[in-house]
């Protein structure tokens, strides 16, 4: 944040992304990295945010080994973005400050050793109001916030690695009133936090049921107990003695041209929400246009054959849109080794890294032969899965391996002769009254033309001949 260290998360030797700065050596002064603050303001106008004009970097004072400078370079009465709101949580503020580095505990020989990598590394904070009311809305807001840090580009945001890490607090109270909060840290991924939330909300409960009091204070997520444990009782921001960092200048934004509100609006993509609003506007259903926010390649392959159906053919954007998000999902799942879909793992990335195995071109033509009639719905599956596996263009395909249906009435009528001829028991049957016997003569002029026609006309051709008179 205020050094030219590399920041990696994909690092694991300690102690190789460091320099005199970050590790505090005397005499050395910060600079303010001018990519994390656009990226914080970007956050900021993509959530509706109000953008500081003044702002200014905080010293926040304590001790602690991973802290070399006995301070936290943070913002504290300044942030940089004011207010806002994120899928229906309102914001309070979110500002900027440098990380500190990562202790680690070696109970074998009950020493702790302390890693630099992630000292001084930008760390953008962001606070909402006490507006979550359950487990769901926090997972819920925790994974929206992370798809838009993606789709800006402001990071990778994978929890596993440390790059977004949730601090939830949760306080428990009655009629509307919001009892002592506790915080808990240490979360690294999206199903410890619900757990942790779901666990802690529990346990004030008991508390405030059995008439005791729940104390303000840290907690950490035990994974293997799956329980929450008291790290340290809460200081009071009293405590820390903020004060304006010397060594750093104060900014007016406003007075700095690349932090123009205009231009950093040019630079914003299309936002999670708005590409959902988007896909919910065409009439798909919600299911696939959440599953096309999340999985960008998906997306972007649904726009692609979108573009080529034309946004107004709604019946062909929603055919394609049920082939996409169930049957090429699951042939690119099975691909995968049969990997369920993982939502905030380094796996889920990797589902969609291989690229989707046909092109928008060939996938329209496939939604475009059975909109015409001229395929099954069965057919159009077994083309899909050809053509993921290389089949080529989908007409020939279809052509070749006679899936087109038989308009030919003529064959048609000298298949179900012959299909009458050779089955005069299932005829009487179905004369005496056995509405299965129809359906087994269906069969066997089904497989007589290879597939190749339409169930329904057939069994009415069918019908119309055993008995005439009902036609
Ligand atoms: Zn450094």
């Amino acid at each position: 944040m205020f050094c030219g260290s590399k920041n990696d998360p994909d690092e694991t030797r300690p102690n190789v992304n460091v320099c005199p700065v970050c590790l505090a050596h005397p005499g050395t002064l910060p600079v303010i990295n001018r990519e994390a603050v656009k990226h914080v303001l970007k956050v900021g106008l993509a959530v509706g945010g109000k953008l500081a004009d003044y702002t200014e970097f905080d010293r926040k004072n304590y001790f602690y080994p991973d802290l070399p400078k006995g301070y936290q370079l943070s913002q504290y009465e300044y942030p940089l973005v004011s207010g806002g709101e994120l899928g229906g949580v309102a914001l309070t503020r979110i500002h900027l400050e440098e990380d500190t580095a990562s202790s680690m505990h070696n109970e074998s020989t009950n020493a702790t050793t302390i890693d630099f990598n992630r000292s001084g590394v930008p760390l953008m904070e962001l606070v909402t109001e006490p507006v979550i009311h359950s487990v769901e809305e926090a997972g819920d807001f925790a994974r929206e916030l992370q798809l838009l840090l993606r789709y800006l580009g402001a990071s990778d945001a994978n929890m596993e690695k440390g790059e977004m890490r949730v601090e939830a607090n949760i306080s428990v109270g009655k009629g509307g009133v919001l009892g002592t909060k506790v915080e808990i840290k240490n979360l690294n991924s999206f199903r410890a936090m619900e757990r942790a939330v779901a666990h802690e909300i529990k346990r004030q409960t008991k508390l405030l049921e059995r008439g005791e009091e729940v104390v303000q204070q840290t907690l950490g997520w035990d994974e293997g107990k799956q329980a929450t444990f008291p790290q340290r009782i809460k200081e009071g921001s009293a405590d820390y003695r903020y004060f304006p960092d010397p060594d750093l200048p104060s900014l007016l934004l406003s007075e700095i041209a690349e932090f123009g509100k205009e231009k950093l609006v040019s630079e914003i993509p299309e936002m999670p929400s708005q590409r959902r609003q988007r896909y919910l506007s065409l009439g798909i259903k919600s299911e696939d246009a959440g599953l096309y926010v999340r999985e960008r390649k998906l997306g972007a392959f649904f726009d692609e054959v979108t573009a080529l159906l034309g946004s107004g053919d709604s019946k062909g954007i929603l055919l394609a849109s049920n082939y996409i998000a169930n049957d090429l999902v699951n042939l690119i799942r099975y691909k995968a080794d049969k990997q369920p879909l993982v939502r905030d793992t380094e796996q889920r990335d990797a589902d969609y890294q291989s690229e989707i195995p046909i092109s928008a071109r060939n996938f329209k033509k496939i939604i475009d032969l059975q909109l015409e009639g001229k395929i099954q719905s069965r057919s159009a599956k077994n083309i899909l899965l050809a053509c993921t596996k290389g089949a080529g263009d989908p007409v020939v395909y279809a052509e070749s391996n006679s899936l087109l249906l038989n308009e030919d009435n003529n064959s048609l009528t000298a298949t179900i002769d012959k299909i009458l001829k050779g089955n005069s028991s299932a005829v009487a049957d179905y004369k005496s009254g056995k509405a299965a016997a129809l359906e087994f003569l269906v069969g066997l002029a089904m497989k007589e033309l290879r597939g190749a026609a339409d169930p329904i006309k057939l069994r009415q051709l069918l019908d119309n001949k055993i008995r005439p008179e009902k036609s």
